[in-house]
């Protein structure tokens, strides 16, 4: 729609202005610093940061109604800038103006309801939302989309040139950060650090299709990790990962589209979604929180965090019910088909503890919770739900099988209906399922297959068809004839068709 025939109310709201004030924040000592500059950990106390908009209580004097139809009829216009995530634009980056803003088809993923059948099997209402749906193909792109924007703001006013972006990687942040690199050539040069055969040759082959330069580090993805972090601190490039505060921003956007799914009423819905660094259970907790304060919700869904048992340090941590006695232990993890989730000391800890307590606190009871499954669920769950019409990776999987594990111990309560974050593509990660189908995963995933999922194709080649087409040399007609025949017949004995 063209922004002249939109109602003369809510017009002078459609294009958003840059009227807000961003700072970054310390966790910790709470000192403020200026975006001017790049920074990930706070140069006093060396802690994390947040980003703050300290004209954040402007946004509360339009009413939450007058927001839903902000929102609303922002889905109508055709400006790219405000078609992804920046549809929330007040509430990611209210300072990157339009122009700068890039957008490569993010955000705005489907919720799709799981059908009777299965939600009987689950025991549980629920819909997946298939963040697997972004153009690189994982909810990465989020966050990414926020992060370039600003580098690419930067850029712009000429406060930056010839940037090298830095980020490890357990495969999407690469993905993702090279896509968007990529689009903003000849600007920023993408480099990649991935664990050497810690990721999958889908993944691996995207960071090498968008052209970054690709580092394989031996170790797992905590040591690339420490990497990038020395890099980012000595060197002058520009770090990625999610301690970047830009790509919590950007991933909130999860949250507020949920919100919108639901038409704004969240009451008696819980989000599941697994938890590898943890920066996505962070943005989904803040982004609901922020949400509630414009007034544009009136409740906070259920937060539903899972872990496989291979990768489980945010579990064990909230398995101590004492607060007080609680202290976070970083563990080394074990092979896990949840591959992206395989992280044993997550670099945003510090902001899921900071964000747990605040939402716990606005909810007025414990609304958080950590659930641990198993990598036979992580597989099992994954292949069911892809048998019933979902396009589930493992990590959609794992959030499933934390679905069902919630259920059983009571956290999922009857009345509530599920959002499960399916957070990548399933063909990224289809060498597990092939191991599975094949029945050969190395012991220490210790998966076992259920003989009743297992899926193999068949051959139909008749011993007595003595000719056979092949690329480039085709039957003759008669030839041809007695090999169509010959193989339909086959088929209809395996299937025991029924002749017309
Ligand atoms: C990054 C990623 C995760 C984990 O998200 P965190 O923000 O690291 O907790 C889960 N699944 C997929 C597919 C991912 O790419
Ligand atoms: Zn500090």
């Amino acid at each position: 729609m063209k922004l002249e025939d939109f109602p003369q109310d809510i017009k002078p709201f459609i294009i958003p202005k840059q009227e807000g004030k961003l700072v970054y924040r310390c966790l910790s000592c709470k000192t403020e610093f200026g975006i001017e500059e790049l920074l990930y950990t706070c140069p006093d106390c060396g802690q994390l940061l947040l980003i703050e908009d300290l004209y954040f209580d402007r946004l509360k004097n339009i009413s939450g109604n007058t927001w839903k139809r902000i929102f609303d009829y922002r889905k109508m216009l055709s400006i790219p800038q405000l078609k992804g995530v920046f549809r929330y634009y007040e509430f990611i980056g209210s300072m990157i103006p339009l122009e700068s803003i890039v957008y490569l088809g993010e955000g705005h993923t489907p919720i799709v309801e799981a059908s009777p059948i299965f939600k009987e099997k689950v025991g549980a209402d629920f819909y997946f939302k298939n963040d697997g749906q972004n153009p690189s193909a994982s909810f990465k792109d989020r966050g990414m989309a926020v992060a370039l924007s600003y580098l690419n703001y930067l850029i712009q006013q000429n406060k930056l040139s010839d940037i090298i972006a830095v980020c490890a990687s357990t495969g999407d942040t690469s993905a993702a950060a090279a896509l968007y690199a990529s689009y903003l050539q000849p600007h920023i040069k993408s480099v990649v650090l991935l664990p050497h055969k810690k990721i999958t040759s889908q993944q691996l082959s995207q960071p090498l299709g968008s052209g970054a330069v690709v580092f394989e580090i031996p170790g797992v993805f905590d040591d690339c990790m420490k990497v990038a972090e020395s890099l980012s601190e000595k060197y002058n490039v520009a770090l990625l990962n999610s301690k970047n505060a830009w790509r919590i921003l950007g991933q909130e956007s999860y949250s507020y589209e949920i919100a919108q799914d639901f038409e704004y009423d969240l009451s008696n819905i819980a989000v599941v979604l697994p938890i590898g660094n943890a920066g996505n259970i962070t943005a989904v907790m803040s982004g609901f929180l922020k949400f509630l304060d414009a007034g544009i919700i009136d409740q906070l869904p259920k937060i539903i965090g899972v872990q496989s048992e291979h990768a489980d340090p945010v579990y064990r941590y909230y398995l101590e019910p004492d607060v007080k006695k609680r202290k976070f232990k970083p563990i080394p993890v074990k092979p896990s088909v949840a591959q992206a989730a395989m992280i044993g000391n997550p670099v945003s800890m510090p902001r899921v503890i900071h964000f747990v307590n605040a939402y716990n606190k606005k909810s007025g009871k414990q609304n958080v919770f950590v659930a641990q499954v198993t990598e036979q669920d992580i597989m099992d769950w994954t292949l069911l739900a892809n048998k019933h019409g979902h396009i589930a990776c493992t990590h959609g999987g794992e959030s499933l099988a934390g679905l069902v594990a919630a259920k059983n111990q009571g956290i999922l309560k009857e009345e509530e209906s599920a959002v499960i974050k399916s957070t990548a593509h399933p063909l990224k990660f289809s060498g597990f399922q092939q191991m599975y189908f094949e029945d050969n995963f190395p012991a220490e995933f210790g998966i076992m297959p259920d003989p009743k999922l297992i899926n193999t194709p068949v051959l139909v080649c008749p011993k007595d068809l003595k000719e056979l087409p092949s690329p480039g040399t085709p039957l003759k007609a008669d030839q041809f004839k007695i090999f169509i025949d010959r193989i339909s017949k086959e088929i209809a004995s395996i299937l025991d068709l029924i002749k017309l």
